[in-house]
């Protein structure tokens, strides 16, 4: 993509959407702060998926599980066992490297995803220009398995059997809930269960910016389904994922599915797909994985926990484990694909030929940070802008700017994605020897183009540029 990612990255750290975690410290490794704008803007974005996935669907429920769980679930899903990756040395500089990352990087032809570490460990003693990034020398130690989950303890003792850990997925929150879910909702199949919540991985070359960190959010689903049906309701939740991103204004062309192939399939797994976005600082990065897990999860559960998950069909007299489709996206990850998506740069002409650039943040409406910014035209009309703001406020998150000619203005509204500005005139409350006209000027982001309201109908015009 030509966008320009550092640009991008530079604006939310200038503008306040993201800020280098404990800064004044030096930072942390890869861990990032939403300010003041970022927090608005990241939390639009999780409604969005909340009014689809679960307001506006009627097979849907929410749930807010806890973040630390009981450690069985994960000696049960296999993540205490399994749940790591595939860390390696250079011998010659000590730079520490993802072994399926440094063969991807030269390799793309080859499917690492579909390998095991033995696997790799063999590919790079064959392939002399597998090297390292940072020093250029092909000597390597071998292969060792790096956890990615965080470990804690609860208590005061501090042994084995206190240890706890951080969830690096939200799904296992909704599996253990499901009968619980099942029982007090009364629902019959097929129903979906969502969560959006915070995961820990202790991932070895976090990077890109929010693409990848150590702490992140997720926002899953997981939809519960007759055995035998799981296929078709496969084929939905992806058309229904690609829809949700097209409709906030990703375009398609940025987009592309990508099925695993065979080996690559988890061995519980049907099928899986990927929704992958076209990022600047890459060909194409995952952003949504899509998979049938089957009855994979529930029934370890079952088998573990000795507690049934089966579900009794009324309609057949059977009693079965669901098999389960899980969407799952990054909040941060789909975030910035967002940023990336809106960012855009114009050179305008004024009427005497002189170019000037305009930077825009195209974000969707209902995603932008501010849905407005009243401007009065002069600081002696703020007493009567105030009162316009106050009551807007009451409905959208609105901004408030009186400094600066109103072209700047225009322009640092612009650069934040704010749709419209509304900007209040000495015609608007008139003076002693004329009379207001009682309208406002609202300038449209995109187009530039401006229409004069009465005040009494910026709130519902407001509300019908958000809609989504
Ligand atoms: P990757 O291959 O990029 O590590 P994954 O296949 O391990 O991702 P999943 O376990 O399928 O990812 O997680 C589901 C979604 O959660 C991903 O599609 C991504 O949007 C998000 N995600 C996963 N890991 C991270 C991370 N470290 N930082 C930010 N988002 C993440």
């Amino acid at each position: 993509s030509e966008k320009n990612f550092d640009t991008i990255v530079a604006l939310c750290k200038n503008r306040g959407f993201v800020y280098p975690g404990s800064e004044i410290y030096g930072g942390l490794a890869n861990s990032w702060d939403y300010g003041p704008l970022g927090v608005e803007f990241k939390n639009n974005v999780k409604k969005a998926w909340l009014k689809k996935f679960v307001q506006e669907n009627r097979l849907n429920v929410g749930l807010d599980a806890a973040i630390i769980m009981n450690p069985q679930t994960w000696v049960t899903t296999g993540h205490v066992a399994g749940f790591s990756d595939p860390l390696l040395d250079c011998k010659s500089c000590k730079a520490r490297h993802r072994a399926d990352k440094l063969i991807g990087d030269v390799h793309p032809e080859v499917n690492v995803d579909a390998m095991s570490f033995e696997e790799m460990d063999a590919f790079i003693n064959e392939h002399e220009d597998v090297v390292c990034p940072v020093c250029g020398k092909h000597d390597f130690t071998p292969i060792r398995k790096f956890n990615l989950m965080f470990k804690t303890a609860i208590g005061v003792t501090e042994d084995s059997s206190s240890t706890c850990y951080l969830r690096p997925e939200t799904a296992q929150g909704i599996f253990v809930n499901f009968a619980n879910i099942q029982r007090t909702t009364r629902r019959k199949l097929p129903f979906g269960v969502c969560q959006v919540g915070k995961a820990f991985r202790n991932e070895i070359t976090p990077g890109n910016f929010t693409f990848r960190t150590r702490e992140f959010e997720q926002m899953e689903c997981e939809f519960f389904c007759k055995p035998d049906t799981d296929l078709e309701w496969f084929a939905y939740w992806k058309d229904f994922c690609k829809n949700w991103l097209l409709s906030l204004g990703i375009k398609e062309e940025n987009l592309r599915l990508r099925d695993h192939e065979p080996a690559e399939l988890a061995f519980y797994s049907r099928a899986t797909t990927d929704i992958e976005y076209a990022f600047p600082f890459t060909d194409w990065g995952e952003l949504w994985g899509i998979a049938d897990r089957t009855n994979y999860d529930l029934g370890r559960h079952q088998e573990a926990s000795g507690k049934s998950l089966e579900y009794f069909d009324p309609d057949t007299n059977e009693h079965y484990i669901p098999y389960v489709i899980e969407p799952s996206l990054g909040a941060d990850r789909v975030a910035l694909a967002f940023l990336c998506e809106a960012y855009d740069e114009e050179v305008l002409t004024d009427d005497k030929g002189k170019e000037d650039k305009r930077v825009v943040l195209r974000l969707h409406p209902a995603l932008a940070p501010y849905k407005a910014a009243v401007l009065p035209l002069s600081k002696k009309l703020g007493e009567q802008a105030m009162p316009i703001w106050q009551e807007l406020s009451k409905y959208f998150m609105v901004d408030y700017d009186e400094t600066g000619s109103i072209g700047k203005r225009y322009r640092r509204q612009d650069e934040i994605g704010t749709p419209l500005c509304i900007t209040v005139d000495f015609a608007t409350f008139g003076s002693d020897t004329e009379e207001g006209d009682g309208c406002v000027t609202i300038r449209d982001r995109d187009t530039m183009e401006q229409v004069r309201l009465p005040i009494s109908e910026v709130k519902d015009y407001i509300e019908k540029k958000i809609q989504f």
